[in-house]
């Protein structure tokens, strides 16, 4: 990681507002224990220094989506809390690759078994060693990826020798369309889940992400698997707009001013002269673009008759600037004749990413999702953790 005064762009990242997260979505789940997904590297957080921030909170089901992210997680909150982690279980929801059972065993990782064959290979891993291994049962529910489909969750139902010699610690499935509390789908799912679950009444019952969080204890049974909202994104977006996001924002996102220069008309700014100037204008460049997750879809469109247009926006102090041109590999510019020359020099900063525009805005401007926008962070930011209570 490049030093702060050497860095283009900052990437903050505010770990008590994390915290302060998992604590309130604790409190909605109320009885249901509250676990954490930090697949992706946390959702382009840093799961090496949210995990831990978690475990301290109390979390102790761990989700990542491949084995790499489950070996790297317990090596981190093994080092933050030596000798206290191994009370971590670390659920790995990709399932068991063929081949991969013994990196399983040697790192205390959890397979989430996701079908028949998933079945067979635990129960064979777990007789050679004579020992009922841990493990989870997904049962597809309404989603067509992972899980058990209804002919296998028939074989199961009939024949519960076909799970024998396994120690079930989940049995879970996974909602396609909580994000929409109107959908029938909701329901659908869990009617189905209940079903399962009244024949497969092994392990601790789970269903709920962030947004099946917000639908009701119904939802809820025994462990709900938060991602999302942990990093700020809102799991209810259908109460918008009356109820804004009820979870703190945790990344802010700021570059630096490389450059300023004045613009006359007629010119044109950036690849494809897709933004012609109308007006003498200011044109700021910032050292952040596509490589850094800074979405190309980003870039200006200017208004026509096929179109309304469209400028994403970036912050100097209070005042909103629009994205001008193409968004390209390493650079974006900015349009600041409005803005006093005070506040854009080379080297202020410009948010990106903040509280006057949250990773959903830009989400939206890039006609993506939040869960997208995090998961691109790109590398090559500086990266602040701020608070967590363990290391500056
Ligand atoms: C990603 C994932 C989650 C978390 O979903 P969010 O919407 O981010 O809360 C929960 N369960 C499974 C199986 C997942 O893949």
């Amino acid at each position: 990681m490049v030093d702060e005064v050497l860095a283009g762009a900052v990437l903050t990242i505010d770990l008590d507002a994390l915290a302060g997260n998992y604590r309130q979505l604790r409190n909605e789940a109320a009885a249901a224990a509250c676990g954490a997904v930090l697949k992706a590297d946390a959702y382009g957080t840093g799961a090496d220094r949210v995990g831990p921030v978690l475990f301290a909170e109390g979390a102790r089901d761990f989700f990542v989506a491949h084995i790499d992210e489950g070996i790297r997680l317990r090596a981190a909150l093994a080092d933050a809390f030596p000798g206290q982690a191994d009370a971590a279980v670390v659920h790995i929801l990709g399932g068991l690759l063929p081949g991969s059972e013994d990196a399983f065993t040697e790192h205390r990782l959890t397979p989430v078994l996701n079908g028949l064959d998933d079945v067979a290979r635990w129960r064979a891993w777990c007789a050679d060693r004579d020992a009922p291994l841990p493990c989870d049962l997904h049962v597809d529910t309404g989603m067509c990826r992972l899980g058990l489909d209804r002919r296998e969750f028939e074989a199961v139902r009939d024949d519960p020798s076909l799970l024998d010699g396994l120690a079930i610690d989940l049995m879970m499935s996974h909602l396609a369309s909580g994000d929409d509390k109107a959908s029938p789908q909701n329901a659908k799912q869990l009617n189905a889940y209940l079903e399962a679950r009244r024949h497969l009444t092994m392990g601790r019952a789970s269903l709920a992400n962030s947004p099946g969080l917000f639908l009701g204890p119904d939802y809820h049974f025994d462990l709900v698997r938060p991602g999302y909202a942990l990093y700020g994104g809102n799991p209810t977006t259908w109460r918008l707009p009356e109820h804004p996001n009820p979870m703190a924002q945790v990344v802010h996102l700021q570059a630096k001013i490389l450059q300023v220069r004045s613009v006359d008309t007629p010119d044109t700014v950036g690849y494809g002269a897709s933004h012609k100037v109308t007006r003498p204008s200011r044109i700021a460049t910032l050292p952040v673009g596509y490589a850094d997750g800074y979405l190309r879809s980003l870039s200006s469109r200017a208004p026509s008759h096929e179109d309304k247009g469209h400028f994403a926006r970036a912050h100097i102090g209070e005042t909103g600037v629009p994205i001008v041109g193409r968004v390209s590999m390493d650079l974006i510019t900015i349009d600041v004749t409005d803005v006093p020359e005070a506040q854009c020099r080379p080297g202020q900063l410009v948010d990106l990413i903040g509280p006057r525009h949250t990773v959903e805005d830009l989400a939206a401007e890039a006609g993506t999702i939040g869960y997208e926008i995090l998961t691109s962070l790109g590398d090559r930011y500086h990266r602040v953790y701020k608070g967590g209570g363990l290391r500056p």
